[in-house]
């Protein structure tokens, strides 16, 4: 068994829903176990502009599925709900992202833990630490050291 933190976010199509079925859809993925989750947030998209705002949360779960099977079990969630991949970092009905996968560090093309752009994001740092608040990276680093040098703008929690 493996604790494991994914991040959601959704700025398509009644997001708030968007991410709220992905959370339902993952609790009730076999072999995985939702432990907790967030409050979700809305903040301000990264990447190309002109997108509307998203709603970001993180859960946390437990899961006797190795890395890759997890990423493509979310990945189905992610079709299920229609997403379309067009753009880099483009507007999206879901995203699931895995976080961290116990204290694995991976890096291959298909997948890399932890993600390698978590740190520098408030939407996934403030969620993560609501759930996981004493959570010690894989390189050691704590996460309120990750928070403290993180920007800090552009985001409510709701
Ligand atoms: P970002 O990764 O910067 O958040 P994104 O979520 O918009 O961007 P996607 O288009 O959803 O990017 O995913 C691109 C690829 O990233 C996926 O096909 C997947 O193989 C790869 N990937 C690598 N590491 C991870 C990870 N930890 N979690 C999810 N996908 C990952
Ligand atoms: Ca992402
Ligand atoms: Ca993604």
């Amino acid at each position: 068994m493996t604790i494991a933190y994914i991040a959601l976010g959704s700025n398509l199509a009644e997001p708030l829903q968007q991410v709220s079925q992905g959370l339902d859809a993952i609790a009730n993925l076999s072999q995985c176990q939702l432990l907790d989750h967030s409050p979700w947030y809305r903040s301000a998209p990264v990447g190309p502009r002109g997108q509307p705002d998203y709603i970001n949360g993180v859960c946390a779960i437990e899961t006797t599925l190795q890395p890759l099977p997890l990423l493509h079990q979310l990945q189905n969630i992610e079709n299920q709900q229609g997403r379309v991949r067009s753009q880099r970092w483009g507007a999206r009905t879901l995203d699931l992202d895995i976080l961290l996968y116990g204290d694995l560090t991976l890096n291959t093309p298909e997948l890399q833990l932890p993600h390698p752009r978590m740190a520098e994001r408030n939407f996934v740092l403030l969620p993560l630490a609501d759930i996981a608040a004493d959570l010690v990276m894989p390189d050691n680093r704590p996460l309120t050291q990750l928070l403290a040098n993180c920007p800090s703008g552009g985001i409510v929690r709701l």
